[in-house]
């Protein structure tokens, strides 16, 4: 396997970097990784994204060369594509998954999700993995390329891997991990600026919001160990919501004591609700958000779409959570 990535990126030139839409921590940090090591491969990468991430992402990108996808985007120049942290071609979005029937070279998968479709041509899944960003480090480290990584990539591992493991709580973490981590602040990463610049960026208006949300809109399904919170498009409006704003409240559900599924579900602009989905001990929620919510994700950590309105999906929820437990 490992040669059969090496070779794809020695015989590439021109390199599209693929995320799925709302890109997070993981999306970003993995692409921008990827991105400067193929930088020092030589070859010439973009980072195409399907939609913009949260505003304290976006000095993560500063000095990379990234596009948000359009209708126009013109991939006939591409000899390799990358898809990172995603493994169904539907979630870089109905608009921009169109690129992987007419893109005619070479798909590296390189992602961490359970259940990996077949679109692309190697498939490197690794569920057991905490983030793509660790993932990779290693391949490139099976690759025997750690010179490659600059330090802007090895800040780029560090930041997928603090986000997508809850900075380094979550079941998923492993002494390789650490060992990763190690490696990258060797290489000069430090780390309490990058805490800062993702998790010290809050507005007063976002915080507001989730004191609202806390104190007005979460509440327990009574004899379960279920809490759930929802808020609709007005109140979103009320605090000025910026895209990023909700993000983490799904896990301030599950730091309840007893509390072990947390579900955040939040009207979006087009009317429909984005479900969020987290759990620990012996509870599982991807298959439910597949099941019913069209969406999908981990075991702890999932997501996906719901069709109703707040309340309706509220009261599917009241009479389908046992299904959770
Ligand atoms: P979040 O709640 O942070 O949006 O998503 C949690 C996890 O669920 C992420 O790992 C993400 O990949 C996955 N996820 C979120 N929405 C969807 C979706 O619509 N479909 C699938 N397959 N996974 C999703
Ligand atoms: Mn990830």
């Amino acid at each position: 396997m490992i040669e059969t990535f090496t070779n794809l990126i020695s015989k590439s030139n021109q390199v599209l970097i693929t995320t799925h839409k709302s890109p997070d921590g993981d999306a970003v940090g993995s692409s921008v990784a990827c991105y400067e090591f193929l930088k020092a491969c030589g070859k010439n990468p973009l980072v195409l994204f399907p939609d913009s991430p949260p505003d304290n992402l976006m000095p993560f990108l500063t000095g990379v060369d990234y596009l948000f996808y359009k209708d126009d985007f013109d991939c006939s120049i591409y000899d390799l594509v990358f898809c990172l942290d995603f493994n169904h071609a539907y979630r870089v979005g109905d608009h921009m998954s169109i690129i992987f029937n007419d893109l005619n070279c070479p798909k590296i998968m390189i992602d961490h999700h359970p259940n990996p479709s077949s679109f692309c041509d190697l498939t490197i899944s690794r569920p057991d993995n905490c983030s793509t960003a660790q993932l990779f480090y290693e391949l490139v480290e099976e690759s025997k390329m750690l010179s490659k990584l600059t330090i802007k990539a090895c800040e780029s591992i560090y930041l997928g891997i603090m986000t997508d493991t809850g900075s380094f709580r979550y079941p998923s973490v492993t002494a390789k991990t650490h060992e990763v981590l190690s490696n990258v602040i060797s290489k000069g990463v430090i780390p309490h600026q990058i805490h800062e610049k993702i998790f010290d960026q809050n507005s007063s208006d976002q915080l507001k919001l989730r004191g609202f949300a806390v104190s007005d809109k979460m509440h327990l399904i009574e004899g379960s160990p279920i809490g759930i919170m929802e808020l609709s498009q007005d109140e979103l409006k009320r605090f000025h919501y910026k895209k990023g704003d909700t993000e983490g409240l799904v896990n301030v559900i599950l730091s309840i004591k007893g509390v072990s599924i947390a579900i955040f579900m939040m009207e979006n602009e087009e009317g429909n609700i984005k479900m969020s989905f987290r759990s620990k001990g012996p509870y599982y929620v991807n298959e439910f958000a597949q099941r019913y919510f069209n969406g999908g994700g981990h075991k702890y950590a999932a997501g996906g779409i719901s069709e109703l309105s707040l309340s309706k999906t509220r009261d599917f929820l009241l009479s389908h959570y046992k299904e959770l437990l």
